[in-house]
This record gives structure tokens, sequence and C-alpha cells, in this order.
């Protein structure tokens, strides 16, 4: 049986850095995926984008077609090897939220856990302003607040379409990084019996 865990967290959460460590830690051999990855090697493939940063500027339905074919490779690596798959709940587009995992893409994926790592909009705000490599959107406090709030009724949705538990995990400044990473290896640590 395919085993996907999909981890997510709105950007300056920390997402790459507790993934990064919990992979290294598990027993069990996860592929790593990015979402964002693989959608960007369509759209430039379709020479729609030449910058991951555009791609959430794209027409909805082109993002969605985008969507739809991302998710299908996935299903396919899923079958071989645990997944770990890094996206998001939503996406912040210019016009609205846009859903990560519209109802046929989780529906492909049926991924059996969803991880939003989750901190404080402070702390996110902080983390944002230090990392210059990304040509992320300013926001405000309230603003990071309500993209959070949205991105847990998103998974509630989500897990109405596959098989997933939803488990929160928070990361914060003081200490937070070691439990953060603890609890995410615990559910890692599931594949070894799944793909035994
Ligand atoms: P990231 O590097 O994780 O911030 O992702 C980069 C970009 O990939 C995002 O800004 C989105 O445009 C796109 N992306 C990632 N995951 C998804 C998804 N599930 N659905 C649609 N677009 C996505
Ligand atoms: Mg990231």
């Amino acid at each position: 049986m395919p085993f996907v865990v999909v981890i997510t967290g709105i950007p300056g959460v920390g997402k790459s850095t507790i993934t990064r460590i919990a992979l290294k830690r598990t027993r069990a051999r996860f592929r790593l995926i990015n979402f964002g990855d693989l959608m960007f090697q369509e759209a430039v493939k379709s020479g729609l984008v030449t910058h991951r940063d555009e791609m959430r500027k794209l027409s909805l339905k082109v993002q969605r077609e985008l969507q739809l074919k991302t998710a299908q490779k996935i299903a396919e690596m899923a079958k071989v090897q645990p997944i770990l798959l890094d996206t998001h709940c939503t996406i912040k587009t210019p016009l609205g939220y846009l859903l990560g995992l519209p109802r046929e893409v989780i529906e492909t994926i049926n991924p059996n856990f969803i991880v939003i790592i989750e901190a404080y909009p402070s702390e996110i705000l902080g983390r944002r302003l230090r990392d210059l490599k990304r040509d992320r959107d300013v926001e405000t406090e309230e603003q990071i607040k309500r993209h959070q709030d949205l991105n847990r009724a998103a998974a509630i949705t989500y897990a109405m379409y596959s098989n997933a538990l939803i488990k929160i995990i928070e990361n914060h400044e003081d200490k937070g990084l070691e439990e953060a990473v603890n609890e995410l290896v615990k559910i890692l640590d599931l594949a070894v019996r799944e793909y035994a």
C-alpha cells in the first residue's frame, strides 16, 4: 500500500528545516517531493513561466491543470516508495486563496497524513524578513493568522476526500524545533511497517 505524508505550512514557518532533519532521523526510506518543484518543471516545459514564484499568478485554469498532472506523477512514485510531499493547503494568489489539493488532486494522491506546521504570526514574520532568496509577499500578522486558520479548514476538507489523519505540529523559537522534528519522525516511522 502506498504511504504518503503531506507536509504543509505557510511560507516562513520552518517546514523545510523540520523536514530535512526528520528525514535524516527516520528509519523509513522516504522520497522527498516538493510539489512546487514538480509543478514548476511542468510549467517550464510548457513555456508558461521562468521563475517558481510566477506560478501562483498564472490563470486558475492553467494552475488547476498543472496541479492535476503533478498529482498523477506523485501517485505513480508512491507505488514504489513512501513519499513525503512538501506542499501547501492553500496558496495565496492575487485574486484569492487557491486550494492546494482540490478534490481530484487529493483523491489522486490519497495521503495517509496531512501534517500542518504552525508557528506564531510574529515568528513567521521574522523568519520571512530574514529569507531574502524568495520573492515573498509582504503580509501583516493578521493576514498570516488568517492564512493559517484557512489552512486548517482546508485540511478538514482534504481529510473528507482521502483517508488522511490531520496532525498539527507547532514550531516555536524556544526549543520548539526539536519537539517538532520528533513528532514528524513518529509519523514517518509508520512507513516501515507499510512497505515491509
Ligand atoms: P514552495 O516552494 O513550497 O513555496 O512552492 C512554490 C510554488 O509552487 C507556490 O507558490 C505555488 O505556486 C506552487 N505550488 C506548490 N504546491 C502547490 C499546490 N499543491 N497546488 C498549486 N500550486 C502549488
Ligand atoms: Mg519551503
